[in-house]
């Protein structure tokens, strides 16, 4: 086992010590989550979806059959976990997606989220959560989100940990984010607006760090954010040169790293917009 990751992740000097970071964001995932009650029992959701008539009423999203098809698909691709499949099964991903775009929102592809930026396959999401997930009996603790885009897999994590931390750089996804939430009432997820890059010091430690925009690196921040038995999923670039899932787990010993398969992700940026 290496005590350090090596390339692509870089470690700080000083360890978790305080590092000055900028704070995260006017919106503090506190009165965020105050302002955006945003579920937690499947009952919830349920119970929550919007019934007023919209763009998408009629095309049979409503029901629960088409997610079923996903989830029977993504479970003949290799996804096991029950949680995963289950909390797949749970959201509703036609409401995260443009109204020109719903008709696909259950098939495997990436859809546009506006501000140049996608929402991942339900394959990768859900093989990235199921990653989150490893070796963890029943629910996760605490997790940090790095990129909330449109909310879509804010959603599918709060129903397999018990706080989600989503964190996003541009505000016109934020919002967005929240807008889309609203409704799902998921009290566990504490949307942020803010830089990514620098975690979110006011959650940590976590017990998993998922990002959905891919770096050169792995920040330093989420390194030291991340709880001993926590795990860090990244979209990194490898040595040779290819965005690759990275998987980190902090162990008492140190951090031991394991690259996976090539993914092609949005990149990671520093700063907001
Ligand atoms: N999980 C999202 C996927 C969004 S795409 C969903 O379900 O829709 C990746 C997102 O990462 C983009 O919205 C992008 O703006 C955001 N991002 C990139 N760098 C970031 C950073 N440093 N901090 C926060 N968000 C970042």
């Amino acid at each position: 086992m290496s005590q350090r990751p090596g390339f692509p992740v870089k470690l700080s000097q000083t360890g978790a010590s305080g590092t000055a970071r900028k704070t995260p964001s006017p919106v503090s995932a506190r009165s965020s989550a105050q302002l955006n009650p945003v579920v937690t029992s499947s009952q919830a959701v349920r119970t929550a979806t919007p019934r007023t008539a919209s763009p998408v009423s009629g095309l049979g999203l409503e029901s629960g059959a088409v997610r079923a098809r996903m989830v029977r698909k993504l479970a003949e691709q290799g996804v096991q976990d029950a949680r995963v499949l289950e909390a797949m099964g749970q959201v509703e991903r036609h409401r995260f997606v443009e109204s020109a775009l719903v008709n696909q929102a259950y098939e495997d592809t990436s859809l546009p989220i506006g501000l140049g930026q996608t929402i991942s396959k339900p394959n990768v999401v859900a093989r990235m959560v199921e990653l989150l997930c490893q070796n963890v009996p029943g629910k996760l603790g605490r997790v940090l989100e790095i990129g909330t885009g449109c909310g879509y897999q804010a959603a599918v994590l709060s129903h397999v940990a018990t706080e989600v931390y989503s964190i996003e750089r541009l505000r016109g996804l934020h919002e967005k984010a929240r807008t889309n939430l609203r409704p799902f009432r998921l009290h566990n997820v504490h949307l942020i607006f803010g830089d990514g890059m620098l975690g979110y010091p006011k959650g940590a430690p976590y017990a998993g760090i998922i990002s959905a925009a891919g770096g050169d690196a792995v920040p330093d921040a989420w390194l030291d954010q991340l709880a001993t038995g926590g795990r860090l999923i990244a979209p990194t670039i490898t040595p040779a040169g290819h965005q690759a899932l990275v998987v980190v787990l902090k162990t008492a010993q140190g951090f031991e790293r394991q690259v996976l398969e090539a993914v092609h992700f949005v990149p990671l940026k520093s700063g907001v917009a």
